[in-house]
């Protein structure tokens, strides 16, 4: 839907530095950038930007790409979506086609009830600022709460009507599809009748971390003891509530910026927070946290301080979150509110000055406390100091980082008395009953998949027969597609320059070899449509290609860490850069990728003659056995090309 043109400007205007220096911190090292690795927890940096060649790639998990594959990874998104993204942040118009009916119709589910949650949610704003029922009864109560007009902007707050099925109808007109207000849940419909289900609502949207609506949350106003408070969507294509959280679109920019996150529990306590100034705050909107949830949160941070209603009961429910936040590695600290108060009602009572000052004097870490909540007066009490113990050491026993766990369990020696060689103890007895867990778990399956018929076999990536001679010829050819390498003398008056692709392209041709990696020879073909065009830049024009396969292959073998072997590094004291070798290296790499390709057709006919009998055969072996001889042949010329060229 975003024409050809648009997406290069968007693709020039995305440095790949600046994109993912967002949300990593890059370091410079060499004419590379260097950091952790977002998408899987290390240690030491193994991720690495190339401004040079527009791409990042970690050599830890091997995830890698351009910018839009950053964006498109990190947040979630799809291809479009990404570019939408990149879009908005380097203030590039996106023209796209005005949407008829018929032509949501085509697109595929999810963008329609995307576009259907948009319009609900202008249209319900629209009502809660404009029409006379959503300002006397929706307006109203958010001004009475307190709410600034800022916010209800910033939230895209809303009404819906109590009226049946206004907004249904209103949509309808509009041309959405009654398919989609049902699958995102905005309609219910039955067999006789259809009605908005967040009717007589004040309504809080949600937003994806892109931002776009993918469902709503709905708090009644009127007086009804049969409805329910408040009301989401249901789980839908677009919305998973397990893995969203309440104002994370709001808050990404300041949890990264202060390295910290709030976890609150409802929209409201969100909301308050932002207006009294403290902008990094999600929700997990009710439902108990998730271990999704918790990875959302570590994208950006790995600080999480939870913030506790006043009132215990559903403190206790709740401590279970502490732990799956302890697994995930991250550092966790808890705040629990005067009684009585909720994060909505403390916020706004106080400036923001005073509500983080509070915060410092009274966030503890988890052992102080649950200790203090669990054991609650009842110090003195064997049987319950017992249970808090073991309670506490299970907590520390799920984090993952040792040094951690050992600065923990010194703590809740301290705070409740017992040897830390006790609890040492204690942790190690946990941790084995858990990988033994964990064995029988994978003994069980190991069992039930031998039941099961094997699954079809596919040959892993590196196997793919001369992968890596295959990978150094392309690499080269991505690289250094228009460089000259060498010239041929034509007549004593004229040379002819040899292009690095004319070369590769003609050498291949010549033999007519096709690249074992189905991408590889797309790439190819493709080069070879593109070549004549002379502004084509092969390396930017395949990293940025809009096949997820091609754009792979390219960054991968463009990512490679080793530009040159490593005996060329060893025997040499010096290393020349590849541009001034460009003529050795090239002509290196087809021949040993033709030697390799030699040496499997060999193979193949030597397994061939090995099933042939001797006696009944013989006319066949006598064919197999000249085509060896002619590969031999061919076989040893390019081992002297090859000699010729490691002499060199
Ligand atoms: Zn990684």
């Amino acid at each position: 839907m975003i024409d050809q043109a648009t997406i290069q400007r968007i693709f020039d205007a995305a440095e790949v530095a600046e994109v993912v220096g967002e949300f990593v911190t890059l370091k410079r090292r060499g004419v590379n950038l260097i950091g952790h690795c977002p998408f899987h927890n290390e240690k030491t940096p193994s991720f690495i930007v190339s401004p040079s060649k527009g791409i990042y790639k970690c050599f830890g998990c091997g995830k890698g790409g351009n910018s839009v594959n950053f964006i498109m990874d990190h947040e979630q998104l799809s291809y479009v979506e990404a570019l939408k993204y990149l879009a908005k942040k380097y203030n590039i118009e996106v023209h796209e086609k005005e949407e008829t009916p018929e032509m949501l119709e085509k697109r595929n589910e999810r963008e329609s009830m995307l576009i259907v949650s948009g319009y609900a949610q202008k249209y319900f704003t629209r009502i809660l600022n404009e029409d006379n029922e959503g300002r006397s009864i929706g307006l109203s109560y958010l001004r009475q709460r307190g709410i600034r007009e800022d916010l209800i902007k910033k939230f895209e707050l809303g009404y819906c009507p109590d009226k049946r099925d206004a907004f249904t109808k209103s949509a309808q007109k509009q041309g959405y599809r009654m398919e989609y207000l049902e699958k995102t849940g905005l309609t219910i419909k039955r067999e006789d009748w259809v009605r908005d289900r967040f009717a007589a609502r004040v309504i809080f949207p949600i937003h994806n971390i892109a931002g776009r609506v993918i469902a709503f949350g709905g708090r009644i106003l009127k007086d009804d003891k049969k409805a329910a408070k408040y009301l989401n969507s249901p789980e839908s294509e677009i919305y998973h509530k397990s893995r969203v959280l309440y104002g994370m679109f709001q808050a990404k920019r300041e949890i990264t910026k202060h390295d910290r996150c709030f976890l609150v529990e409802g929209y409201t306590d969100v909301i308050s927070f932002h207006q009294a100034g403290i902008e990094n705050v999600v929700a997990s909107s009710g439902t108990a946290l998730t271990a999704d949830q918790i990875r959302l949160i570590k994208r950006f941070t790995n600080n999480v301080t939870i913030i506790y209603d006043g009132d215990a009961a559903g403190i206790k429910a709740s401590l279970r979150g502490i732990d799956l936040v302890l697994e995930e590695g991250l550092n966790v600290k808890v705040l629990l509110l005067p009684d009585g108060e909720d994060p909505d009602s403390f916020a706004r009572s106080m400036s923001s000055t005073q509500l983080l000052e509070y915060i410092k004097q009274n966030e503890t870490d988890f052992i102080k406390f649950k200790t203090k909540l669990l054991l609650n007066n009842t110090e003195n009490d064997p049987v319950t100091r017992a249970r808090v113990i073991g309670d506490i050491v299970r907590s520390i026993a799920t984090i993952p980082e040792p040094i951690v766990r050992s600065v923990y369990i010194k703590e809740c020696s301290g705070l409740l008395d017992v040897k830390e060689e006790v609890l040492y103890q204690e942790i190690r007895k946990i941790k084995q009953k858990h990988s033994e867990d964990v064995q029988m778990k994978q003994k069980r399956e190991a069992q039930r998949a031998a039941q099961e018929p094997a699954p079809a076999i596919s040959i892993p990536a590196q196997q793919i027969p001369c992968q890596e001679e295959e990978g150094s010829f392309m690499r080269l050819m991505l690289k250094f597609f228009n460089n000259v390498m060498t010239e041929e003398e034509i007549n004593e008056h004229e040379v002819e320059q040899v292009r690095v692709r004319d070369y590769i392209i003609s050498e291949l041709e010549a033999d007519s070899l096709k690249a074992f990696n189905p991408v590889y020879q797309r790439i190819l073909d493709e080069s070879v449509e593109l070549s004549d065009d002379e502004n084509f830049d092969c390396q930017k024009h395949f990293i940025n290609h809009p096949d997820p396969d091609i754009n792979q292959a390219a960054t991968n073998l463009l990512a490679e860490k080793y530009v040159e072997s490593a005996r060329w590094r060893n025997s040499g004291s010096y290393v020349e850069d590849e541009e001034d070798i460009l003529d050795y290296l090239v002509t290196k790499a087809i021949v040993e990728y033709k030697m390799a390709r030699v040496k499997m057709m060999e193979k193949d006919i030597f397994d061939k003659m090995n099933k042939l009998n001797p006696k009944n055969d013989a006319e066949e072996l006598n064919e197999l056995l000249a085509q060896m001889m002619n590969l031999k042949k061919i076989e040893t010329l390019l081992s002297k090309e090859l000699g010729r060229r490691a002499i060199m």
